[in-house]
């Protein structure tokens, strides 16, 4: 058999817990013949030695019930790589920026980030990329909100197109943006630990294998806190900024100073603050009354000493629009929860002008 013919046999292993098969998430490294068999080279991140064998067990069977012979499956995992750069003498700590990435598809990239979940976050992010959209600008949703995807629900999409080389990856398009969730490639059942060191795998190869059409503006949803997951994220990729996104309850607000220092770690400009949920307007006299608490997210924001972009109401139509797979911007562009989003998303604009032109300026 040929060495195409090996890698289509193991195209049918899925690493543990998600729908893709191994190849795709280019964990094959390298295949060779010898004489006694097939020696196969993978490289994962994960150092998990029951799930290692497994993915062990699972190439040597695909191969042996297609008559082939394997040799050894040799299994690079993270440390084991590190052991090799520090024989070779090369050092133990690596600068966190040597590998942050700049998304070339997009003049800009903003990260929507939480101290916690449901505050509102991935709603936020649906409804900014397509009130950007709205004001003329081309939109990418890159949702890694690890722990709950929940973009395919907002926009009503579950998988991206297929393609012809079965390679490269095309984000979805809905609503005349494109969209592209973690949530098309994890089973919604697998365990949460295995999906934290698979992400970065993933992040990686959404960066270098997918192909998107070039845009003004990548919007990406983040997962909520300010863990490893979310510290080697920001790591990993070239932010031009990121928006905060609270409640105005005082434990929401806690944790924006978090998220703050966690941007701060890796340089990322804080764009400015949403707060979400700020108040209920009663529908019949129009009367707001602010159940969480008032004027939380003003005074985080003074003190961070960066904008509050806006505030939203507590808008049972902003629930009902997500829940539908049409977002409110999309489904009630008149609504005047609508119009905050079109407001967030013109000041938005703005800002990205105002850091061009400081770049510009700056000797
Ligand atoms: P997160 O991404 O922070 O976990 P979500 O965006 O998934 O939060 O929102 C959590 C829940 O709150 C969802 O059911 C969503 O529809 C609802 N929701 C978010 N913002 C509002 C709002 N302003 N008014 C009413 N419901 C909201």
């Amino acid at each position: 058999m040929k060495k195409e013919e090996i890698f289509d046999i193991i195209k049918t292993v899925k690493y543990p817990g998600f729908s893709r098969n191994i190849v795709d998430f280019g964990m094959v490294k390298d295949i060779e013949k010898r004489a006694d068999g097939w020696s196969i080279r993978l490289k994962v991140i994960s150092q998990d030695e029951q799930k290692l064998e497994n993915l062990r067990q699972q190439v040597i069977k695909a191969m042996s019930e297609k008559g082939e012979s394997v040799s050894q499956v040799v299994i690079d995992t993270a440390s084991s790589q590190q052991e090799r750069h520090q024989n070779a003498g090369e050092p133990k700590e690596k600068n966190p920026f040597d590998d942050q990435k700049q998304f070339e598809y997009a003049d800009n990239v903003v990260a929507i980030a939480s101290g916690k979940g449901g505050v509102g976050k991935s709603t936020i992010a649906a409804n900014l990329s397509l009130a950007l959209a709205k004001q003329g600008k081309t939109v990418g949703l890159l949702d890694l909100d690890v722990y709950g995807p929940s973009i395919p629900t907002l926009f009503g999409v579950t998988h991206v197109p297929q393609s012809d080389d079965d390679h490269t990856i095309y984000p979805a398009e809905k609503y005349g943006i494109q969209v592209l969730s973690l949530g098309f490639f994890i089973e919604q059942d697998s365990p949460v630990i295995w999906r934290g060191p698979l992400v970065m795998k993933l992040v990686t190869q959404f960066l270098n294998d997918v192909v998107w059409k070039p845009m003004d503006i990548l919007v990406i949803d983040l997962p909520p806190g300010t863990g490893d997951v979310q510290l080697s994220l920001v790591q990993q990729l070239k932010l031009d900024g990121a928006i905060i996104i609270t409640t105005p309850q005082d434990l929401a607000l806690a944790d924006v100073k978090r998220s703050a220092n966690m941007f701060g770690k890796v340089n990322t400009p804080i764009l400015g603050i949403i707060e979400n949920m700020s108040y209920f307007k009663c529908p019949s006299c129009g009367k707001e009354s602010y159940i969480f608490g008032k004027g939380g997210g003003e005074r985080e924001s003074q003190r961070l000493n960066v904008p509050l972009l806006g505030r939203l109401p507590l808008d049972e139509s902003i629930m009902m629009a997500s829940d539908t797979g049409c977002p409110i911007v999309e489904s009630l562009a008149d609504s005047p929860s609508a119009k905050i989003f079109g407001e967030i998303a013109t000041s938005l604009i703005k800002s990205f002008q105002t850091n061009k032109d400081k770049k510009q300026w700056e000797p």
